[in-house]
């Protein structure tokens, strides 16, 4: 095999080392990776990757694989759901069955990512291919006792998943040394940057080596995505796939708009008879609303359960089993679940209130229609939730379907909103400071200018069951 550095060409900058192969037709027009083993990966990374019954690379697999392995910084752009986090896993893995040349137990590698339900996601995937290798590996997330994650770091540990706060939280207790690190992973880079991680992850990059390789995955590349990555990257290698802001093209996309809660009520009842409708995931913008949704539900025989960020660790992962084993078949939530939660056979997300943060409502969406499977999101729009509806429409380009369904139309017509720019929020608090007693920053509310009018809608109707 014969490796060049290859050019994607001018439009999206990409540069990759890619492997060239003489043409071969059963390999495809390109002649590229089409299979696990051109990947030159360790055989026992192989083994495990035919364990879990994978055969063929994804996209950004093919195409960062090769590129971490050859040891440069990476910048990433690809849509949750297309397998990004085995396209750094897996070459993370191989690096690390080299023997370290520092003495030490710290990790010699670190994935960052912004959510609890992530880091343990990660984790998962990371003892799946590690199966067959003795790669040490750890995970320190809050909401979880302290006790076994302060033992684990007093032991060796080589591949480490962390969110940022629990991590900061051992770094100023002393606990943690990064001098033998070799790559640091920062995952869902813009997220991360949202939810006001961003003076934590610089802090905690800076305590690492400065030759270590760097390999940053966001949704998206550009604005301040870009300067943290001009920070943290070297020379980097540039990898743009199609972005979270393109459609979800295997889901369908409509919503209802409602006159009050009680219209939201009814419109949600009516999907829920739907016979296709299996495993649901309803999205509510707070936790308290999940609580009470998820009781309704409950009195009207749905198997439900609810999730959101006041539950313990334990019992919102038991809550994620329940739904993955089909105990449960509805589950409300809150944003805790919009990015991260891999469950197979999610029939239908429902937005019972619109997300705040437009981005959000690409990764809510993206719990469905997974691994090539046809899926369905409903938003139902009420009075204040046109506002986000119409953040969501700039950002994905696209005008959702309007739909009725007979006998549950609603009273008014569509109001004429205007769309305003879409802020970034701020950090709500400094890593640098002691972090005991707080909690997760969440991204504030944004200050909104205005900008071109709605459309016209187009309605379809549908008979009520
Ligand atoms: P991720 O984008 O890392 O969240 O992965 C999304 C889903 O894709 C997970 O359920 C993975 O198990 C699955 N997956 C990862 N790589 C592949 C592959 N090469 N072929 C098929 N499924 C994959």
């Amino acid at each position: 095999m014969l490796w060049l550095a290859a050019s994607r060409g001018w439009r999206d900058q990409i540069n990759l080392f890619l492997p060239i192969y003489p043409y071969d037709p059963a390999l495809g027009r390109t002649g590229v990776i089409v299979l696990f083993k051109e990947l030159d990966l360790d055989p026992r990374l192989l083994k495990a990757i035919s364990k879990l019954g994978l055969t063929k690379p994804t996209e950004i697999q093919k195409k960062a694989i090769p590129t971490v392995l050859s040891g440069a910084d990476l910048m990433a752009s690809a849509q949750t759901g297309t397998g990004k986090t085995a396209a750094f896993v897996l070459p993370t893995l191989q690096h690390l069955f080299r023997r370290s040349k520092k003495v030490g137990l710290g990790p010699r590698a670190l994935v960052l990512t912004p959510t609890r339900e992530l880091a343990i996601q990660i984790d998962k995937n990371i003892r799946q291919f590690n199966r067959f290798s003795k790669i040490t590996t750890g995970l320190i997330v809050g909401g979880m006792s302290y006790s076994p994650q302060l033992k684990m770091l007093r032991n060796r540990v080589d591949f480490l998943v962390a969110t940022p706060g629990r991590l900061m939280d051992h770094m100023e207790r002393g606990k943690v040394d990064f001098s033998r690190l070799e790559i640091f992973v920062l995952d869902e880079a813009d997220r991360m940057l949202d939810m006001g991680f961003i003076d934590a992850v610089k802090d905690i990059a800076s305590v690492m080596p400065r030759n270590r390789q760097t390999l940053l995955f966001s949704a998206t590349l550009e604005g301040s995505v870009l300067n943290i990555a001009k920070e943290l990257l070297r020379k980097p290698q540039r990898i743009s796939l199609a972005t979270n802001h393109d459609p979800h093209r295997s889901i369908r996309q409509h919503m209802h708009q409602a006159d009050s809660k009680a219209h939201k009520h009814k419109l949600l009842a009516h999907h829920l008879d739907n016979n296709q409708l299996t495993k649901a995931l309803i999205f509510t913008s707070t936790k308290r609303g999940a609580d009470q949704l998820a009781k309704t539900l409950r009195l009207k025989d749905h198997k439900t359960a609810s999730l959101h960020g006041d539950m313990s660790q334990n019992k919102r992962r038991q809550t994620v089993e329940n739904l993955r084993k089909g105990r449960v078949e509805m589950l409300v939530a809150t944003d805790v679940a919009a990015r991260g939660l891999d469950i197979k056979g999610i029939t239908h997300v429902i937005n019972f209130d619109l997300p705040t943060v437009a981005e959000d409502y690409i990764h809510r969406i993206g719990r469905t229609g997974r691994a090539g499977a046809a899926g369905c999101a409903i938003s139902l729009v009420g009075s204040s939730d046109w506002q986000k509806l119409a953040q969501i429409e700039k950002l994905t380009g696209r005008k959702i379907d309007r739909e009725v369904i007979e006998g549950l139309e609603p009273t008014g017509s569509e109001p004429n909103i205007k769309q305003r720019a879409k802020p970034r929020p701020k950090a709500k608090r400094s890593f640098t400071k002691s972090l005991k007693g707080t909690k997760s920053p969440k991204s504030k509310r944004r200050r909104r200018r205005s900008s071109e009018p709605q459309k016209t809608k187009q309605i379809r109707v549908r008979k009520a069951a």
